[in-house]
């Protein structure tokens, strides 16, 4: 009797898994493994939001698993202790999992290595599981990464991807192997309302849904804040609930524009994936520094308040920002626009707002997080890093009606269109009954400040 552990971790699903698949061609009992790893809560990364949407990913995983003979077994503790256990719990010659990209991801995945090398078992690392082409695919020439997206979007358009791998028939999980009870959502404090429901089956249906009836107007309408037409599947990704490869291939058969525009936000993923591999240490430093002496959380306590609680006096942040502390999630459009006022016209460090950001988002991802964010301060891979967004300008462009201003800021859901992205213009009598701050700062003040900190003036 052969038997393997499948060590799950940003993969939830038993839809095109190849660590799952090898392990089921080659052993006859298969243990399908998640461990709670005390290092994510240590680090502050288990937030609630997130911890209640990977409740309801192990609870579908489990269910899944149980509907095919097996079931999941859940542990805590450091990972390698406990796939280190389990292996000789259940008697396991090989242990299989994807391939980490985080430098934390890396070096755990090292750590279990080395302990199952002494306990004489054999760790099988798969690439291309968390994204549709491993990160050090294509790499162009005399450079270990692209640190430009189009360049990198041109070779990854062209790589042959894998063939989707088919959910298994049966899983037989050995006896005996000690497993604790699902973690569960009820007793997680602080969660945002507006939370999705995690799971492989719900990512599924939602995925098939949106591909019938949202997916062509995409390439359109991807911007339209109050649309609100973008995919919304990025917790799922995040997760791993839905694989990307399979999502490229199927979006690819899908075809036409909508389908196309859908596919290179993916690569966007994708090269975020392949940059933070190369350099993991970007997840926290300045991938390109611009010598800048961003203002501390002591030196700006104030903005940064205002800006977390959505009152910055800046219709659309505001608006951006509560609808962050409502679902968990935000607008691609939107994350952009308040990214850049807090590191640009408020010339706040950019880490502070991402650590914002992963306090709160459901699809709360140190890779895609942290390089957006410095693609937005200007220190990533943005070939045009002085750029700064106008949220008035951003806000008569992209909410030209201003209805998703008002759907999340009720104190403006009577002002006239003229008005609703500048609030301050309207009569003095009239301003004075709304109870709405008034603007934070001048946006001409903050530009200056930053273009004298970047030396641009
Ligand atoms: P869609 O527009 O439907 O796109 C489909 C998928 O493509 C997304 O689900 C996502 O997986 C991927 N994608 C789209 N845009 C990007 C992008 N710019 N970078 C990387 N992947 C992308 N995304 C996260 O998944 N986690 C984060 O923590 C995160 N933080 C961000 C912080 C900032 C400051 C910014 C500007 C962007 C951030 N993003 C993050 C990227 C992007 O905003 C979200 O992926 C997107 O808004 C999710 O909505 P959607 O699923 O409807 O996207």
């Amino acid at each position: 009797m052969t038997r393997a552990v499948v060590l799950f971790t940003a993969d939830l699903r038993l839809h095109d898994h190849p660590p799952l698949r090898a392990a089921l061609a080659a052993a006859d009992e298969v243990v399908p493994l998640f461990v709670r790893d005390p290092g994510i809560h240590a680090a502050g990364f288990d937030a609630p939001n997130r911890a209640a949407f990977l409740a309801d990913c192990l609870a579908a995983l489990d269910a899944s698993l149980r509907r095919r003979g097996g079931r999941l077994v859940v542990r805590s503790g450091p990972v390698d202790r406990e796939v280190g256990a389990v292996v000789t719990e259940c008697g396991a010659t090989r242990a299989h999992m994807a391939e980490a990209v985080t430098g934390y991801g890396r070096r755990r995945e090292e750590r279990l290595r080395g302990h199952l090398e002494s306990l004489g078992v054999a760790l099988h690392v798969h690439d291309a599981v968390t994204t549709a082409v491993a990160p050090g695919q294509v790499t162009p020439t005399g450079s270990d990464h692209y640190a430009v997206f189009t360049p990198y979007f041109r070779r990854w358009s062209v790589q042959r991807l894998r063939e989707v791998c088919p959910p298994p028939r049966t899983v037989c999980v050995p006896d005996g192997v000690r497993g604790e009870p699902l973690p569960s959502r009820d007793a997680l404090p602080g969660l945002s309302p507006g939370l999705p429901a995690g799971g492989e089956k719900a990512g599924r249906e939602w995925f098939s849904r949106w591909a019938r009836s949202g997916m062509a107007a995409y390439e359109d309408r991807h911007d339209d804040l109050a649309g609100d037409a973008t995919s919304r599947l990025s917790p799922h990704l995040h997760f791993g609930t839905l694989s990307a490869s399979e999502l490229v291939q199927r979006a690819r058969a899908h075809g036409g524009p909508g389908a196309e525009a859908f596919v290179r936000q993916l690569c966007w993923r994708d090269f975020h994936h392949h940059v933070l591999a190369a350099r993991p240490e970007a997840s926290s430093q300045h991938y390109r520094t611009r010598q800048d002496r961003w203002r501390t959380e002591k030196e700006a306590a104030e903005d940064i308040a205002a800006w977390r609680e959505g009152r910055t006096g800046y219709p659309v942040v505001d608006a951006a920002m509560r609808q962050l502390r409502h679902e968990g999630w935000m607008h691609n459009r939107a994350r952009l626009l308040v990214a850049s006022f807090l590191t640009k016209t408020l010339y706040v460090d950019w880490r502070i707002g991402a650590r914002h950001f992963l306090d709160l988002l459901v699809d709360g991802d140190i890779v895609n997080n942290q390089l957006n964010w410095q693609w937005a301060a200007g220190t990533g891979t943005d070939t045009r890093p002085h750029r700064v967004l106008n949220p008035v300008v951003q806000g008569k462009r992209f909410d030209p009606r201003g209805a998703y201003v008002r759907r999340w800021v009720p104190e403006l859901s009577d002002v006239d269109d003229r008005f609703v992205h500048e609030p301050w213009r309207l009569p003095q009598d009239v301003r004075a009954r709304l109870d709405y701050p008034g603007p934070l700062l001048d946006l001409s003040e903050g530009l200056a400040r930053f273009r004298h900190a970047r030396g641009r003036d």
